[in-house]
């Protein structure tokens, strides 16, 4: 009976475990070319200024259109290449590509910015950081209108090697923000010597707003102390909005506003805001 069973679980488990092998070595094999045939592209959801309504930037959701298995979103295969030294290359590629794409935006007075997500990976590894360092130097962000997104968690791991490579992409005109913020478990004597621009409030805290609001209140107070920024992450109900906004959080993100959208659209939508903007100075201006 023991036998039995033992073969029937291995008879489920294996083939299982199986799939999980083969889902690896798909992702890990597939991600050069991937890379080299045009499979990956970004989206971008746009980031609002709360108090002006206008969106004043976005963030870059990297997306993989698989040859057999459709759309792919970066949970399902970010993490299985970060285990490989494969994520130094794609976050270069992730760089370039923003970089290329930030100058297809409309021009305007205050340029939109577009912020990039940089794994815990690179943050640990010296040799990726390199490379990354070196694409960061490489594509020179036109103005400055690069964000970099680092998760609290990753920040902290290894805060002394981290530290020397946010100044040196701080120095070159890169901001940086702490994404997933309040998740993690930040030293606060830490927050004060990073040079960082402000903090993502995370997702989780809009969710559960009501039993959240205290935790957001601090945070958004900690960083108007510290003269941080605040973006809210996950903003999905017009009465987060009005909360926030009480609160007085800076930015937000969320359907609220938008899904993450093709450069395309998004162009559209700057363009649109832009032509909407320039009717409203023409209404209010007086007759003469
Ligand atoms: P994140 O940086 O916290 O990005 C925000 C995620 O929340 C995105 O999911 C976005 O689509 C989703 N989101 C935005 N607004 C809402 C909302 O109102 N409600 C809900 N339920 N979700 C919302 P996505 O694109 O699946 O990305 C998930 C995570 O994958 C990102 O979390 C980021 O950590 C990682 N990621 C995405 N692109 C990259 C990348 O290029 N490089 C690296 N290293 N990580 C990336
Ligand atoms: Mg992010
Ligand atoms: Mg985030
Ligand atoms: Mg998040």
């Amino acid at each position: 009976e023991a036998k039995r069973s033992g073969r029937n679980r291995s008879r489920y488990f294996l083939p299982a475990m199986h799939r999980q092998v083969e889902e690896r070595v798909m992702i890990q094999q597939g991600i050069s070319t991937a890379i080299a045939e045009n499979q990956l592209y970004i989206e971008y959801q746009p980031i609002v200024h709360m108090k002006k309504k206008r969106v004043v930037g976005a963030e870059a959701l990297l997306r993989w259109h698989h040859p057999k298995r459709g759309r792919l979103g970066p949970e399902t295969f970010i993490p299985i290449i970060e285990e490989s030294d494969q994520i130094g290359a794609l976050t270069v590629w992730i760089i370039e590509t923003v970089a290329a794409e930030l100058r297809q935006l409309p021009s305007q007075k205050e340029p939109s910015k577009l912020s990039i997500n940089i794994s815990s990976a690179i943050l640990n590894k010296p040799e990726l950081a390199q490379q990354v360092n070196d694409a960061l130097l490489r594509v020179d962000a036109p103005d400055h209108r690069i964000c970099l997104e680092i998760t609290e968690t990753s920040l902290m791991k290894d805060i002394d090697n981290t530290l020397p490579l946010l100044l040196r992409w701080k120095d070159a005109g890169y901001s940086i923000w702490i994404d997933d913020f309040g998740t993690g478990y930040s030293s606060l004597s830490y927050l004060a010597r990073l040079p960082i621009d402000g903090v993502k409030i995370d997702r989780s805290f809009i969710r559960d707003f009501d039993n959240s609001k205290p935790v957001i209140e601090a945070i958004i107070a900690l960083a108007d102390t510290m003269n941080l920024l605040t973006v809210s992450e996950g903003v999905e109900q017009a009465e987060q909005q009005q909360s926030l906004l009480r609160l007085g959080c800076d930015f937000a993100q969320g359907y609220l506003y938008s899904e993450p959208l093709s450069i395309s659209l998004l162009t559209d939508k700057l363009e649109q805001q832009l032509l909407r903007e320039s009717r409203q100075t023409l209404k209010f201006k007086p007759r003469s």
